[in-house]
């Protein structure tokens, strides 16, 4: 007699085993009609689960909730649509091999292997969609089938795929009991998968599809394996959330980093310098510049230091702060002097006993660094501390390197170099809370300079049940109280994520949201009590005593590579003027301005304002286009009439008429004022009393 507790807490008892379809049906034909999942004690499944014991339900449909489409039904619909495409290139690609079908964040991919017969080519879109839609009109139950272990590979043994064989082998091996099949439609009759579900429970229920890209890939994503193709596609519950997909999908196109980066040369990536390396060419080096000027304008009025320290540090450094060996994975291999390197080969040491004994701290060397705390820890201990000395508080723009996979690099957001708007805060235990604040009302100021209002923050708080985590229980309710409490004095959303904290401490992170409803997760505020007793760590208190203090560390935008990357695409290349590399383009009409023009060129230089002349013999109008390919802010065109007048008629990006005419003086005090107050106060603007 199952006792199902629903979500709002109201206990449903039933005389025999009841499926969730069951349980959705006796509390509304509405919510029954809109089932496609369920969650039993919390574990996504079928509709058709059978519940014949006590446990907590919650029926799950694709009705939008706050902050989204909801996830669980993403994830039905997407790895439902999955199968359906899977079966709808096996009709019109019969030789095909299934390899494996996984949904994702925004739609799902099926690998599958041509094995030397006709490929397929995005120009089969159309037929396997049109299959795909006959699928889905003909409302097929999704249904599941088990099989022993042994009879299941026996199955797949004769089905000759030696795909699917090595999924049930690594699914065995994982600890499966028991093998399960998806047919869609009747075992037997109709295709079938190997899957361990869930499903929506008929292909009715998948709301509007597309099959969008191909892409190759290996099998087990190793080189030296079968080569495949991968088939992307995604899915939504209805066709209007598919076009805003779409829509979002193409606008996101336009504004690719990557791309803007190219064609507005803000950055370079060089395979003879490396993959994975930004090179910052001149104009994304202004904006870098800026931003960096900006950050520690604000560091300067909240008490922070500027330290600079160097690109390497010994091995022994790392051991003591833990990062080597433990992450040897995302590191570059350490550097070991050449002496040290033929005398070992002398001694017949072979790159295995290199590694060894580099490990056990045998031998030394240098690591290029993964982090910049443990140099900035070592410049808090360089000299003692009184606890009223406390906060200190180091900053750097400090350059950091990890290895990454080839396969995960790319444009500006995912490098094997970059620098973090970094700082670590030395503090009282009593000082934490006020700190934390501190660290998040930068964040907010910088924000909303920029325009990103729409952001949220995530505070990562320990899991009560592990024992994972270093320091006093006490200490840790205190940081996360004064995380919390930080968080919620920002005003913007928050959720606190039991487990999410890392194992020295609570963490505050940032996740925003940019014009185009993406969202994008930038750095972290972090509380750490490790580190200080990994390093030994104190200052002397009033009691005269030793104490040791607490880390923060903070990157609020993780690291400027990251965080311009998705600038240039939040701005879609048309930085504000304070970012610009080129804030204004001077374009004499004709030859007989030409004075005026470099006189005010010359008068707007002279101010610190980025301007340039266009002297070319290009007609104005060319001259305005190429201004306008480079998304220059602003295009100040003098004619004679001007020269004449003094007067300069204005033409901002994004406007297609002219802003009008304005006086020399007044234009060059406010593009000075507009570049000074970072677009508090703008030409524009001041223009109003003053345009003809
Ligand atoms: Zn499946
Ligand atoms: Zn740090």
């Amino acid at each position: 007699m199952p006792r199902i507790t629903l979500p709002d807490g109201t206990v449903k008892e039933f005389a025999a085993p009841v499926t969730a379809a069951e349980v959705a049906a006796s509390i509304g034909a509405g919510l029954a009609k809109a089932a496609i999942g369920a969650k039993v004690n919390g574990e996504l499944s079928d509709l058709a689960t059978v519940l014949d014991r006590d446990c907590s339900l919650a029926i799950v449909t694709p009705k939008k909730r706050e902050g989204g489409a909801d996830a669980d039904a993403m994830f039905l619909i997407r790895h439902s649509t999955a199968h359906v495409m899977a079966e709808a290139i096996q009709r019109l690609f019969p030789h095909v091999k299934l390899v494996y079908g996984p949904p994702l964040e925004t739609g799902f991919y099926y690998d599958i292997s041509f094995e030397g017969g006709k490929a397929i080519s995005t120009e089969d879109f159309p037929a396997i969609e049109a299959e795909m839609a006959k699928i889905v009109a003909e409302n097929r139950p999704f249904t599941r089938y088990e099989m022993p272990i042994d009879a299941g590979l026996a199955k797949l043994k004769g089905e000759g795929s030696k795909f699917k064989l090595d999924n049930a082998e690594r699914a065995t091996a994982a600890g499966s009991t028991a093998l399960s099949w998806y047919a869609t439609g009747t075992p037997g009759t109709h295709w079938e998968d190997l899957c361990r579900g869930p499903h929506v429970p008929a292909t009715g229920k998948i709301g509007a599809f597309k099959v969008t890209s191909l892409a190759s890939s290996y099998w087990k994503g190793d080189e030296n394996l079968d080569r495949l193709t991968r088939v992307y596609g995604t899915a939504f519950a209805t066709k209007e959330e598919l076009a805003a997909h779409m829509a979002q999908l193409d606008e996101a196109k336009k504004r690719d980093h990557r791309v803007l980066g190219k064609q507005l040369r803000l950055f370079h990536i060089d395979e003879m310098v490396g993959q994975g390396l930004v090179l910052w060419t001149p104009n994304g080096g202004v904006v870098r510049q800026e931003l960096q000027t900006f950050i520690s304008e604000e560091l300067r009025k909240q008490g922070y230091h500027q330290v600079f320290t160097p690109h390497i540090g010994k091995l022994d450094l790392y051991r003591t702060s833990g990062h080597f060996p433990y992450y040897r994975e995302s590191q570059y291999p350490p550097l070991v002097e050449h002496e040290q390197l033929s005398m070992l080969a002398k001694e017949g040491c072979s790159c295995g006993d290199l590694v060894n004994r580099m490990e056990k701290g045998e031998i030394d060397g240098y690591l290029l660094k993964p982090m910049n705390c443990p140099h900035h820890i070592r410049i808090f201990a360089s000299s003692p501390h009184s606890y009223r000395d406390m906060p200190v508080r180091l900053a750097e723009f400090g350059t950091v390197y990890r290895w990454e996979q080839s396969g995960e690099i790319g444009g500006m957001t995912r490098v094997r170099g970059f620098t973090q708007d970094d700082a670590h805060l030395f503090v009282r235990e009593d000082q934490v809370a006020e700190e934390v604040l501190g660290c998040l009302s930068l964040v907010k100021l910088i924000f909303g300079t920029l325009g990103m209002s729409d952001y949220r923050v995530r505070v990562g708080l320990r899991d009560p049940d592990s024992a994972k985590y270093v320091g006093d229980p006490k200490n840790w309710d205190k940081a996360e109280e004064a995380c919390r409490a930080a968080a919620k004095t920002l005003g913007v959303p928050f959720s606190e994520e039991p487990g999410e904290a890392a194992f020295y401490g609570p963490k505050i992170d940032f996740v925003v949201k940019d014009v185009i409803g993406r969202s994008w997760q930038l750095g972290t505020v972090q509380v750490d009590y490790n580190l200080p007793i990994r390093f030994d760590l104190s200052y002397i208190g009033a009691d005269n005593q030793p104490h040791r203090p607490v880390m923060i560390h903070r990157a609020p935008f993780g690291s400027m590579e990251r965080f311009v990357g998705c600038l240039i695409e939040h701005f879609a290349g048309a930085f504000p003027l304070w970012l610009a590399p080129e804030q204004v383009r001077v374009l004499p009409i004709s030859e007989k301005s030409a004075d005026y023009a470099r006189e005010l060129h010359s008068a707007l230089r002279a101010q610190g304002i980025r301007a340039t002349l266009d002297e070319s013999n290009d007609r104005i109008q060319g001259k305005i286009k190429d201004a306008s390919d480079m998304k220059v802010p602003y295009c100040a065109v003098v004619g004679p009439r001007d020269a004449e007048g003094r007067k300069v008629s204005v033409r901002a990006f994004g406007t297609e008429a002219n802003l009008g005419e304005i006086g020399f003086d007044a234009f060059v005090d406010g593009l000075v004022r507009e570049y000074r107050t970072r677009g508090a106060e703008t030409v524009k603007g001041g223009m109003g009393a003053l345009v003809k």
